[in-house]
């Protein structure tokens, strides 16, 4: 087992969580597990990794660790930065940058991303590293979960983890059929997250998409998910802010509707906080 799972009393209410951000710091939870093929892939078999995205992702820190362990070369093309972030590099983008990641700004990024291709020792991946190269270490974590519930005597389980690409989710429904697996779209809503995972395959009929109460922008500092973030860590663990706090509540509000036991499924991304806590204290500066 890469990870443990912890007992965790919220709300009112007893969960399991699957505490995947332990895995390590750099390369931790759902990444750990999206580049699990890549992780076993010797050095030789590359010498370039592109991707794309977002300029504070977890993706892209996660494959900045693993290019810098492989000696991997590793490009990174967002949208250009502003000045003001340039001068101050914080959270994920310094730590990728100190691990020797090149980030290629582009003002044209749809045409320049578009174009980006996989060749020969060059290897290209999707932001957020959606792609099926992805399956084999999600099914890994979806087999330690099966073990880790027939070792409980769980008959009956249901799997919470929220979605950025869908790929976590959709690889892990695939995986535990028996099982329900629930979700949330953290980015745009949930008709796009279904076309998101509709481009892996089929959705699996055992994966269900939660709707939220109220639509929210990615990665934008809302008070109600740092008070959601400060509640959880007050119970006793720490989770990102950009994903969990939204899963967290969209999940309490479907609670009458979520039967068995709950395990949710600790994607990581803790890195980010620090940025993200930095970006809400300037919002209470400014208020
Ligand atoms: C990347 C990430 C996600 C999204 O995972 P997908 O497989 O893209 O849906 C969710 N939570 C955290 C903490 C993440 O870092």
């Amino acid at each position: 087992m890469l990870s443990d799972v912890t007992p965790f009393h919220f709300q009112g209410f007893d969960f399991f969580v699957k505490r995947d951000e332990l895995i390590d710091p750099l390369l931790s939870g759902n990444k750990y597990r999206k580049l699990y093929t890549l992780i076993q892939t010797p050095a030789k078999f590359y010498d370039t990794i592109l991707s794309y995205g977002g300029s504070q992702s977890n993706a892209m820190l996660s494959i900045a660790a693993l290019c810098h362990q492989k000696g991997w070369r590793f490009e990174y093309y967002c949208k250009p930065l502003a000045t003001k972030l340039k001068q101050s590099l914080t959270g994920n983008l310094k730590a990728a940058l100190d691990l020797g990641m090149l980030l290629m700004e582009t003002a044209d990024y749809d045409t320049t991303v578009a174009q980006l291709k996989s060749k020969d020792k060059i290897l290209c991946l999707p932001q957020g590293g959606a792609d099926p190269l992805a399956e084999q270490g999600i099914q890994t974590l979806a087999q330690e979960i099966e073990q880790w519930q027939a070792e409980q005597n769980i008959s009956k389980l249901s799997i919470v983890t929220p979605s950025g690409t869908g790929t976590t989710a959709y690889y892990l429904a695939k995986h535990l059929p028996k099982q329900t697996v629930f979700t949330t779209a953290s980015v745009g809503n949930n008709a796009y997250l279904t076309q998101q995972m509709q481009q892996l395959g089929n959705i699996p009929s055992n994966l269900t998409l939660l709707e939220p109460n109220k639509t929210h922008r990615f990665a934008k500092p809302y008070p109600e998910f740092l008070k959601t973030y400060e509640k959880l860590k007050h119970a006793g663990i720490e989770f990102d802010l950009l994903y969990a706090p939204l899963m967290w509540q969209t999940l309490l509000l479907n609670m009458p509707h979520i039967q068995g036991s709950i395990l949710y499924v600790h994607s990581g991304g803790l890195l980010g906080n620090t940025s993200m806590l930095a970006r809400y204290a300037g919002l209470a500066l400014s208020d």
